[in-house]
């Protein structure tokens, strides 16, 4: 089969591999659609690089199951599924409290398992047992990669306590900042949307954003004050991946309020943190990476419900060949989001930009 494969720092290839057998409790997928998140651009950056290389990336991923192992009685042949990333031991701490994203065994597609950039996929045995498999019906392959990282958004906003009548600041407006605010918003919050970027600022604005900043125009932290009463932001979502931005995220946080570090920052790259703040502002500094299996199941249930804004922030669809220019524009913050389309399996045909 055809898969793109990681052979170093900023060095992806299509090569032929050979196709991925599965065991007694796993099942094929062949791959419909994935999605090019930030977090594989990083990788190949070599910002936080796969353990062993070769490499095959990819962890958004919806397909077609084309083969069953001897033991699955609960999936068949001919099924179209979404797959949660993350092959979660089930036993470890963390695992019993819920928390997957954190499973000692830090296993999962494109973290020690083949990811989804590649004709077929073998879904982790893991995966199956903790129910990390939906069926989307005839969801398009596309629109199902987007349940992962929506699930990641609510898994930061349940961290937050994002609620009705929440206010919260998104600080940075690409894909994850824009699912923030769809998210915060059908949660009931008030949202300021804060980027550089006017197109970014305009879609945040559609997905229902009160206020948008621009910080190279606007006082960004008068701005947050006049949307919040005075007080500043209940809650603040550094979904941006430089340090200096989230550092000024601090300044829109009120007293007794959170900041979650959404945003994945450069290795070694530090911040200063005033611990007065955070002792006499009695804040809470959070972060969150992924998600665990139930925001993934609840993340399936809000893109039934309302596929047409999650489905938004997709700029592009491209092939698996085209998966270079992809990760380039990606990297380059053009665009929002792209998906890898396998034509001949989705049926979605591959838009040009727009
Ligand atoms: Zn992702
Ligand atoms: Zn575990």
């Amino acid at each position: 089969m055809r898969a793109a494969v990681v052979h170093g720092l900023n060095d992806i290839r299509i090569d032929e591999v050979p196709m991925p057998e599965i065991g007694p409790a796993q099942v094929l997928v062949r791959v419909g659609a994935a999605g090019v998140c930030s977090t594989d651009v990083k990788t190949l950056a070599g910002l936080s690089p796969p353990r062993t290389v070769p490499a095959i990336l990819g962890h958004e991923v919806a397909g077609l199951i084309v083969e069953t192992g001897t033991d699955v009685e609960d999936w068949q042949v001919g099924q179209r599924v979404a797959v949660y990333p993350i092959a979660a031991c089930g036993g470890c701490f963390y695992c019993m409290a819920g928390r997957h994203s954190l499973c000692l065994r830090e296993y999962g597609l494109g973290r020690g398992a083949d990811g989804a950039f590649a004709e077929y996929l073998a879904v982790p045995a893991e995966v199956l047992s903790l129910g990390g498999l939906v069926d989307i019906g005839d969801t398009p392959y596309a629109t199902a990669t987007l349940i992962e990282p929506l699930s990641c958004v609510l898994a930061a906003s349940g961290q937050c306590g994002t609620a009705e009548g929440s206010s919260v600041v998104v600080v940075g407006c690409g894909p994850m900042g824009l699912l923030h605010v769809y998210a915060s918003r059908r949660l009931g919050a008030k949202v300021v949307a804060v980027d550089m970027n006017a197109e970014r600022l305009a879609h945040a604005r559609r997905l229902g954003a009160q206020a948008i900043l621009n910080p190279e125009r606007d006082p960004v932290r008068e701005g947050v004050l006049e949307a919040t009463a005075g007080l500043g932001a209940d809650i603040v979502i550094a979904a941006v991946g430089f340090v200096d931005a989230v550092c000024q995220s601090f300044d829109y946080v009120r007293p007794g309020g959170v900041l979650n570090i959404f945003g994945g920052t450069p290795r070694g790259d530090m911040m200063t943190v005033d611990p007065r703040w955070l002792h006499y502002g009695e804040i809470t500094l959070t972060g969150t990476f992924a998600s665990s299996v139930q925001d993934f199941r609840a993340a399936w249930t809000c893109l039934q419900e309302d596929p047409d804004p999650v489905d938004s922030i997709v700029s592009h669809h491209c092939r698996l060949d085209d998966i270079v220019a992809a990760v380039d524009r990606v990297r380059t913050g053009r665009g929002t989001k792209t998906i890898v389309v396998f034509d001949e399996v989705s049926g979605d045909a591959p838009s040009s930009p727009h």
